[in-house]
C-alpha cells in the first residue's frame, strides 16, 4: 500500500485509523452480520450511530442546547437556497462576500429576496478579508452572511464581523473543527464535511433553535425546511447514513487527539512552516494578505504559469498529489486539513526547497 501525501481542497484526506477502523467494520459491524451501509437507519445499531455522532460533536464544539444540530444533504450548495427560504422573513439578508462560494450564496438569495453586498474584497481578487468593524448592516436584515474561511482564495475571518445585533450565518465548510469557535455567536454554522470531515454527501447544520420556525419563504419544499428535520433528529427521511458513521469516527479521533484546541495548536504548527517557508522563498509567494492567511488552505505561485504547472508535475511524482490551485486562480494550493500530518507539510517544504534551487 502506498498512501500519497494528499492536498486536495476536497473531498480530502481523512485519519488513516478512522479508515482502517471502518475498513475493519465493513463487513460486520460490531456483531450485526452486515456493513453499516446496509443498515436500516431505523435499527437500533444506527441509532446509537447517529446519537453518538451527535453527543461527540456538541462535546467538541461545546455546543449550547439551545442550538440543534442537523445532518442533512445536498452539501453546502443547498444551503444557500435553504438559508434564505428559511430565514428571511423581511426578505432582507447581508452578505459579505469573500470569495467565489460567499458570492453564491449571496447569488442564490438573490433568487428570494433582498441580498445586500454590504461587503466585498474582489477588487483584488479576494486576496483579504474587508474590515467588518462597522459595516452598513440593513435595518430590517434577518441575517447577515459570510463564508469564513474561503478554501480557493486561502482567507479566514479572523475576527467575527460586528452584525449589530443580526444573526450571522457562516459557512465554514473548509474550517469546520479545526480551532475552537464560540457557538454562541452564530445564528447559523454550517459546512460540508467532505473537507476535514469525512465523505462528501453529509452537511451539517448546527442551528439556533429559535431560528427553526414554520414560517418559511412560500413553496419552500418539505425536505428544505429545517422544522421538518429538527422535529425528526436528522431521520425524516433516509439520511446519509454511512457518511454520518464515518463523520462519527472522525469526532471520536479529534476527542482522542485531544480535541479542538489541540488541533488548533496543530494547525498553527503546520501552517507556519509553510508559510514561513513561502515569506522567505525567493521562488514561490503567498497570495493572501498575512493577517487573513487560512490555516487550511494556502495558495501560492512562483509568478510563472510554466513554472507553476512544472511543480505541480514534479510535486505529483514525488507523492504529493492535488498541489493545482482552482481552475479560477491557477497557481498552486495546498490545503493541510486536520487530518494531514505534520510530517505531510515538512515533506512538502522540502521538496520545494529543493524545486527551488533547481529552478533558480
Ligand atoms: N462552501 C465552501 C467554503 C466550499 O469550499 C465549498 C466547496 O468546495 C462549497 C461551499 C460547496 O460545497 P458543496 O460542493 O458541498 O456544495
Amino acid at each position: 500500500m502506498a498512501r500519497v501525501y494528499n492536498f486536495s481542497a476536497g473531498p480530502a484526506v481523512l485519519p488513516e485509523e478512522v479508515l482502517q477502523e471502518a475498513a475493519d467494520e465493513m463487513l460486520d459491524y460490531r456483531g450485526t452480520g452486515m456493513s453499516v451501509m446496509e443498515m436500516s437507519h431505523r435499527s437500533k445499531a444506527y441509532d446509537t450511530i447517529i446519537k453518538e455522532a451527535e453527543a461527540d460533536l456538541r462535546e467538541l464544539m461545546n455546543i449550547p442546547d439551545n442550538y440543534k444540530v442537523l445532518f442533512l444533504q445536498g452539501g453546502a450548495s443547498q444551503q444557500f437556497a435553504m438559508i434564505p427560504m428559511n430565514l428571511m422573513k423581511n426578505r432582507v439578508a447581508d452578505y459579505i462576500v469573500t470569495g467565489q462560494w460567499a458570492k453564491k450564496a449571496y447569488q442564490e438569495a438573490s433568487l428570494y429576496g433582498k441580498a445586500n453586498k454590504i461587503a466585498s474584497s474582489e477588487d483584488k481578487t479576494f486576496s483579504y478579508i474587508p474590515d467588518c468593524s462597522d459595516l452598513p448592516i440593513s435595518e430590517d436584515a434577518d441575517y447577515v452572511y459570510i463564508c469564513e474561511n474561503n478554501t480557493i482564495y486561502g482567507t479566514k475571518f479572523k475576527t467575527l464581523p460586528n452584525t449589530k445585533g443580526k444573526p450571522l450565518v457562516a459557512d465554514v465548510s473548509s474550517c469546520f473543527l479545526s480551532e475552537p469557535v464560540d457557538v454562541t455567536k452564530y445564528g447559523v454554522i454550517y459546512g460540508g464535511v467532505q473537507k476535514n470531515i469525512g465523505p462528501a454527501g453529509v452537511v451539517i447544520v448546527i442551528i439556533r433553535e429559535d431560528l427553526i420556525t414554520e414560517d418559511v419563504l412560500p413553496g419552500t419544499p418539505t425536505m428544505l425546511r429545517y422544522k421538518i428535520h429538527a422535529d425528526a433528529d436528522s431521520l425524516y427521511n433516509t439520511p446519509p447514513a454511512y457518511g454520518i458513521y464515518i463523520c462519527g469516527k472522525v469526532f471520536k479521533w479529534l476527542k482522542k487527539m485531544g480535541g479542538l484546541e489541540a488541533m488548533k495548536e496543530r494547525n498553527e504548527k503546520k501552517a507556519k512552516i509553510l508559510y514561513d517557508y513561502l515569506d522567505e522563498s525567493k521562488l514561490f509567494k503567498g497570495t493572501v494578505r498575512k493577517e487573513d492567511r487560512s490555516l487550511m488552505n494556502v495558495p501560492f505561485i512562483t509568478g510563472n504559469e510554466e513554472l507553476d504547472a512544472k511543480f505541480v508535475k514534479e510535486a505529483k511524482e514525488a507523492g504529493f498529489e492535488n498541489l493545482k490551485g482552482h481552475r479560477t486562480v491557477g497557481g498552486m494550493r495546498a490545503s493541510i486539513y486536520n487530518a494531514m500530518p505534520i510530517e505531510g507539510v515538512e515533506k512538502l517544504v522540502e521538496f520545494m526547497k529543493k524545486f527551488e534551487a533547481e529552478n533558480a
